[in-house]
């Protein structure tokens, strides 16, 4: 360590490129808890208070992090059982933007042709996909219409909406457990369709997708709740 540091403090030391990979963790993870301890001070305090009787506890460093992890109230409205596993899974991924989409396989080095397969107009992020491609927002109306709700922002990011819902913005009750169901069924459905067209060759016009999604939600919820949807 002294040799990386050239007698600089851990503190105030600066993360370089040509640093080992190993080393840069250690140097995200010390700014990661000046972050969350608000400074050098804090973040002494709290490396201390990880100290009993004279041995480092990682349990009680682990905590310190985790306390980060706090902020995570758009996962709340996930938390219903009615909304189905695979839909979860891929809206949760989305959210974190964690989905192998095309920038992201670039970004490792990858040559792929970055291109939106459902629009073919602009990249493929998933800003994008969720939910500023025209096709995705096709879908998106749709579903809105078939819910029957109003007021819907199409600026908001698939995390922020997440959030007002878990945060009850104006729903309560079952209409959360179906808004979400909605949201996390289209993210599943919008990403299905750009598999299959990536992989398969296999395109579907919106419309198709919204109604096979809408099926699929009346059967789950009114499996699972006894819900009963007005379809128009
Ligand atoms: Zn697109």
């Amino acid at each position: 360590m002294s040799y990386i540091t050239l007698g600089s403090s851990i503190w105030t030391i600066q993360c370089k490129p040509h640093y080992a990979e190993s080393w840069r963790a250690i140097l995200k993870t010390r700014d990661d808890l000046l972050a969350i301890a608000g400074g050098q001070q804090g973040a002494q305090a709290a490396l201390n208070s990880c100290v009993i009787n004279g041995d480092f506890v990682v349990r009680k460093a682990y905590d310190i992090f985790r306390k980060k992890r706090s902020k995570l109230g758009w996962t709340k409205a996930l938390a219903c059982t009615e909304i189905l596993p695979k839909h979860k899974v891929c809206v949760i991924q989305a959210a974190q933007q964690v989905l192998s989409t095309i920038d992201k396989i670039r970004a490792c080095g990858y040559h792929l042709v970055n291109w939106c397969c459902l629009c073919e107009k602009v990249w493929e992020s998933h800003r994008h996909l969720f939910f500023r491609c025209s096709y995705s927002q096709h879908i998106c109306r749709l579903m809105v219409n078939w819910l029957g709700i109003t007021g819907c922002r199409s600026d908001l990011s698939l995390k922020n909406w997440l959030y007002r819902i878990s945060t009850k913005g104006g729903l309560s009750g079952w209409k959360i457990i179906l808004v979400t169901s909605c949201i996390a069924g289209l993210v599943y459905s919008i990403l299905e369709e750009r598999n299959k067209r990536i992989l398969k060759g296999q395109a579907r016009h919106p419309d198709l997708v919204a109604k096979h999604l809408q099926w699929t939600l009346q059967i789950r919820l009114l499996v699972s709740n006894n819900f009963s949807i007005r379809t128009g």
